[in-house]
């Protein structure tokens, strides 16, 4: 068997073509773009790189971004009060604070204090909640992209056997709730580290999505023919970028895979952009 691929980038590349009519309709409508603000701290050349990635998408689709670099030894009270000065602007509707944060710097209370409403990456305590009670305002960015590219993909996730590997805040954990939510409709096991017998869960897989941070873990054992494989994974090795799952002998039992790079990466990003324009519409609805 040969799995189809699962081409997340020209996925991502459709989505923002309709993002940005959606930017522009807006636009017409309230006169006023959707906007983002980025804030950076320190000098990380791989954040600084997201960084402008996400910005230059905003470009494409028309949301405006701003740009808020910090030097490294930032204090934790300066970057709270830049915070609350974005939560106070009407004219920024989504705040990205890129992670991670300099060690003095205690992340969650920096998350916590991002207003809510402007949370587009939704990493703070009520969006949180609201996404576990099934009535989310934003989608965490990565597991949505994992859902929209089975979407897209005509790739029914109802009562199917998703298999996740990896229970990170970011990755494994929002995205089991949110396969499991009414709607999407799967059965699912999350595993992590401790889990014993790995192979044997992950052979149950219907679905299988890897999120665990360890180059070609996944191996053509450990898949039920037929799977849909979705690697999360990004490693920088020698060999480049990697995922987590080994992508050329998995390519030969599952049905549908993702490649990485040019997977779930840069469905990622669009999800920001889609959180902006949602947090703008919240925004013009007062
Ligand atoms: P993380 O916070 O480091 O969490 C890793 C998870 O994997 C933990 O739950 C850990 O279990 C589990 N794990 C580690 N080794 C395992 C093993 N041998 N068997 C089973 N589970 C194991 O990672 P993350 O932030 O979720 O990121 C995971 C990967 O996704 C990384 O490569 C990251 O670069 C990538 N990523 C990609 C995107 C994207 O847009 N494509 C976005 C975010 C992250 P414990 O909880 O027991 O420690």
């Amino acid at each position: 068997m040969t799995a189809t691929i699962l081409d997340g980038k020209s996925l991502a590349q459709q989505i923002r073509r309709e993002l940005a009519l959606e930017v522009a309709q807006f636009q017409s409508l309230h006169g006023f773009q959707p906007a983002l603000a980025a804030v950076l701290v320190g000098d990380d050349p791989a954040s600084e790189v997201y960084v402008r990635n996400k910005r230059r998408d905003c470009q494409e689709v028309g949301i405006a971004s701003q740009l808020h670099p910090l030097p490294a030894a930032t204090s934790q009270a300066d970057l709270l009060a830049l915070i609350q000065q974005l939560n106070g602007n009407p004219q920024i509707h989504g705040i990205l604070v890129q992670l991670p944060l300099p060690k003095h710097i205690e992340t969650e209370r920096v998350l916590e204090a991002i207003h809510p409403g402007k949370d587009v990456d939704a990493f703070h305590p009520e969006n949180v909640g609201r996404l576990v009670q099934g009535r989310p305002v934003f989608l965490p960015c990565t597991p949505h992209a994992v859902v929209e590219l089975l979407k897209r993909n005509d790739i029914s996730t109802s009562g199917k056997h998703a298999v996740i590997l990896g229970r990170s805040d970011i990755v494994g954990k929002p995205l089991a709730i949110m396969l499991a939510q009414k709607g999407a409709d799967a059965t699912v096991t999350l595993c992590h580290s401790r889990t014993r017998d790995l192979p044997a869960i992950t052979r149950q897989a219907d679905i299988l999505v890897v999120a665990i941070g360890k180059p070609n873990f996944v191996t053509f054992d450990m898949v039920q023919p037929g799977a849909v494989v979705v690697d999360v994974g990004i490693n920088r090795t020698e060999a480049g970028l990697v995922g987590d799952v080994d992508y050329l002998a998995v390519s030969a039992i599952a049905g549908a895979i993702t490649p990485v790079p040019g997977g779930v990466g840069p469905l990622t990003r669009v999800m920001l952009l889609m959180n902006t324009l949602a947090a703008a519409r919240r925004s013009s609805e007062g």
